[in-house]
């Protein structure tokens, strides 16, 4: 059956060719024919006509041919709406058959023929007629003899000889691509690049520049950058008496383009075709407003322009190519902020493994903080640090995170767990300093006490042994694998000033350390939206004041060790006040239960007891008691603070004398105090009163007067339905979103990674909680919470610090909610700040 031909159409300036009828490539053909340049005659044909091809409804073929007119060979190519949905593989010289392969051969010469009619035998013996390879495989290398011995081959596994009428050729070549863009593989490979079910293909057919023969005869590609860098660089190749992309396949013959030391060029070999082809390619730039790379074949001299392509990149040169056209007023700045996915920022601040490196994939777990990086294999954190001082990189592998272990983080390279998510410890941890970190690697089975590791396909690595991480892409990978360095250039620079200027929602950076906070200054956060301060409690000789002071048997010996820990945490505080410069810090009271901070095992029982001067006995007793059977929901935040008050008290007052120091120096500090893990009014009463007795205390000593802004957490879902009772006795309410989604699903987060990918996969839950915010669920929550405390407190100040934070969709949400801030960890930063940007154009 034959097909309305409506769908036909020879690309000219104004004919009726668009994206989303006859894909990318065919718009982009017309784009460089408006241009003027010199494009071989094409024709496009629409998805519906394609689609068609595939049902067996063919085209008119004397329609289809007719606009080439004696032409001898022509080319088909893929044109998909998108082109990264990618598309069948184009074929080349189509046409060619024994009396054109004659004629060619006076024209170009016998051998130049005999490639061309070769290649397309292999071609169509392949696509079409579906032969193995092989058949191929030991044809001669002189293409006279070559061809004789493809054809035969090609007419013996046939059993037909080869298609000499060439509209039967194009017919076949036609249908083949049709169909293979309709086979179940190629949809679910675009499906998984985000193509829609439906997604149309669309063909062009070009008449074929020959690049071999007689003259200057070749083909290339040529861009204005580098594809890893940005820079402006002429790169790409050209290889004369070649097809295609042939020059980019490495062989010794290809050329440099421009006048190069490390071997010949084209500019060198025909410097006026190369001047015209470079002379297209920035004419391109200006006028598709995109880095494009240009594909080219010269025929005796002449230049043709086949086809241009956005320049593939990764997310260093997408920056510099967004903010290069921005500054030459090609595009605009908030077209160069579209530009730039936030997440790619990752790329940037982060070492990565080499896209062009192999990989070894030894299993995968949940990517929970980017970048990549290799080392040794150890099992503890005291092997890290012994690890660090010999100067050796290690990769600290352990089943869970715990606080004991934060040393061993810090002098770890990369961390990998077998449990948790991505909220967890080693998680929450890891994206704060900026280690990558894969967790929830279920798959792997870990030894810990053999001292192994045995993955999924049974190798087994043992400490000492080198893998490295990909926090990026979640995996673990064998070996050291080659990485790229950050590159947190003069274009990212520019582009994060060019994203602050146009944002609307603040971004602050969740910081617990001095460290940490000049991470935070760096990226430019507007301040420090959540200060845990039970992180200041991890080196040494914290450590021992604070178990000491869990041990205390009274009041009176627990405020006497209280009084130690003071001096440090105002020095923390003073410190936090002083690199951010008067921008907002929020301190978060002490949260997690006090047995945190204990040795779980009997070494470490014994070390306490020396350090306590206690019997073993005591020790072991007193930690047991302090244990609990769900600590996540147990003696933990506000009722730490009401049931052990001195805590607080010593907290207090550190940051108020530390406010007093820090304003010394410059404009006066206003610290932001933040209550945890509230559930009740009557909690945020209570400790109201006696932070306000501390301030009045501290005001009274030193006679010197202070603002403080007190605020609370709303991270049980209690606190977020009464926010209305709350609101009035504070400044801010600050959604924490880790606890909040962790009990509004009743999903602990230090477990849920063990299912997680499990409920993704089958449709349970849309993405991982814990990741995205949840806007039904725990969204709704917020917005009844942040409805209810603006009602009641029209003042208040609403923010996010959840890990959420930093997620591009969540920060959406944030801002339509009405928020005034979101706070992530420091190196989420400059994604939120992106992501942000992004929302107001
Ligand atoms: C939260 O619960 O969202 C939060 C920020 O606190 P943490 O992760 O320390 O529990
Ligand atoms: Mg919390």
């Amino acid at each position: 059956m034959q097909q309305n031909d409506s769908h036909i159409t020879r690309i000219t300036a104004s004919a009726p060719v668009h994206a989303n009828t006859h894909g990318g490539r065919a718009k982009c053909l017309q784009r460089l024919v408006r241009l003027d340049l010199p494009v071989p005659r094409t024709i496009a044909l629409s998805f519906q006509a394609v689609h068609r091809i595939a049902a067996g409804e063919l085209p008119d073929m004397g329609r289809l041919l007719a606009p080439f007119g004696n032409a001898p060979l022509l080319c088909v190519r893929p044109s998909s709406e998108d082109p990264d949905w990618g598309g069948p593989g184009a074929v080349l010289n189509i046409g060619i058959n024994d009396a054109r392969f004659a004629e060619l051969s006076d024209r170009i010469g016998k051998q130049a023929a005999s490639e061309i009619y070769l290649r397309f035998v292999q071609a169509y013996a392949i696509h079409v007629a579906r032969l193995d390879p092989d058949v191929f495989e030991d044809v001669s290398e002189d293409p006279v003899l070559a061809l004789t011995e493809a054809l035969r081959a090609y007419e013996d596994e046939t059993e037909e000889e080869f298609p000499q009428d060439p509209a039967v050729q194009l017919t076949e070549v036609l249908r083949s691509m049709a169909r293979a863009w309709e086979g179940t593989t190629a949809r679910l490979l675009r499906q998984a690049k985000g193509a829609p079910a439906d997604a149309g293909l669309g063909l062009v057919v070009q008449e074929l520049a020959l690049g071999l023969g007689q003259g200057e005869c070749g083909a290339g590609v040529m861009q204005l950058v580098d594809s890893k860098t940005g820079a402006r660089q002429i790169t790409g190749r050209y290889q004369s008496q070649s097809q295609g992309r042939d020059a980019l396949r490495g062989g010794s013959d290809a050329l440099y383009l421009e006048r190069d030391p490390r071997g010949p060029s084209l500019e060198e070999l025909a410097p006026e075709a190369f001047a015209e082809i470079k002379a297209y390619t920035e004419l391109m730039r200006h006028k598709l407003r995109e880095e494009m790379q240009t594909e080219f074949t010269i025929e005796n001299g002449k230049v043709w322009i086949l086809d241009g392509l956005r320049v593939a990149r990764n997310a260093r040169a997408a920056v510099s190519i967004a903010v290069a056209l921005a500054q030459d007023r090609i595009i605009s700045r908030e077209e160069a902020l579209m530009r730039v996915e936030p997440r790619s920022l990752n790329e940037l601040l982060h070492r990565q493994v080499d896209p062009d490196a192999s990989r070894d994939i030894l299993a995968r777990g949940i990517a929970a903080s980017p970048g990549a990086a290799s080392g040794r294999i150890v099992f503890s954190a005291a092997e890290a640090q012994a690890a660090e001082a010999r100067g050796e990189a290690s990769v600290l592998v352990r089943r869970e995170t715990s606080p004991e272990d934060i040393r061993g983080m810090h002098a770890a390279v990369a961390v990998l767990t077998e449990r948790g998510g991505m909220t967890s410890h080693a998680a929450v941890i890891g994206r704060g300093i900026g280690l990558p970190c894969v967790v929830g690697a279920s798959e792997i089975h870990f030894q810990t006490r053999r001292k192994q590791l045995v993955m999924p396909d049974g190798r087994v690595f043992r400490a000492g042994d080198q893998i490295t991480i990909d926090g990026t892409g979640g995996q673990v990978l064998a070996g050291e694998t080659p990485l790229l360095e950050a590159a947190r250039d003069e274009s990212f620079q520019t582009l994060m000033s060019w994203a602050d200027d146009i944002r609307d929602i603040a971004v602050r950076a969740n910081a617990d350390t001095p460290a940490d906070a000049e991470v935070a200054r760096n990226f430019n956060a507007r301040g420090i939206g959540l200060c845990r301060t039970e992180h200041m409690f991890f080196d040494t000789e914290r450590l021992t004041v604070m178990r000491e002071m869990i041990f205390a048997d009274s009041s009176k010996d627990r405020a006497a060790v209280l009084e130690r820990l003071l001096p440090m945490q105002r020095a923390d505080f003073t410190d936090l006040f002083r690199i951010m410069q008067g921008q907002p810090v929020c301190i978060r009271l002490f949260d997690p239960p006090l047995h945190e901070f204990l040795p779980t095992d009997r070494a470490g029982h014994l070390q306490l007891a020396e350090a306590l001067d206690l019997p073993l006995s005591d020790v072991t007793r007193r930690v047991e008691a302090l244990g609990e059977y769900n600590p996540m929901l147990g003696m933990r935040g506000v009722r730490l603070g009401i049931t052990v008050p001195e805590i607080y008290d010593m907290q207090a007052r550190a940051i108020f004398e530390a406010t007093l120091e820090a304003s010394k120096e410059g404009a006066a500090v206003v610290p932001e105090v933040m209550i945890p893990l509230v559930s009740a009014r009557r909690e945020v009463e209570l400790v109201k009163t006696r932070i306000d007795a501390v301030a009045a205390a501290v005001r009274n000593e030193t006679r010197r007067d202070f603002t403080y802004r007190l605020g609370v957490m709303v991270e049980t879902p209690r606190a977020a339905l009464r926010a209305g009772e709350i609101a009035p006795l504070v400044s801010f309410l600050s959604f924490g979103t880790n606890d909040l989604t962790q009990m509004t699903y009743g999903l602990s987060r230090d477990d849920a990674g063990r299912f997680m990918s499990d409920y993704v996969k089958q449709g349970v839950y849309p993405e991982d909680p814990f990741h995205t915010l949840d806007t039904d669920g725990v969204g709704e929550l917020l917005k009844i919470g942040a409805e209810r405390g603006r009602a009641a407190n029209p003042d208040v100040v609403l923010s996010i610090c959840g890990e959420h934070g930093g997620n591009p969709e969540s920060i959406s949400f944030c801002r339509d909610a009405g928020f005034t801030y979101v706070s992530c960890s420091p190196f989420r930063v400059p994604v939120a700040r992106l992501a942000a940007a992004q929302l107001t154009v």
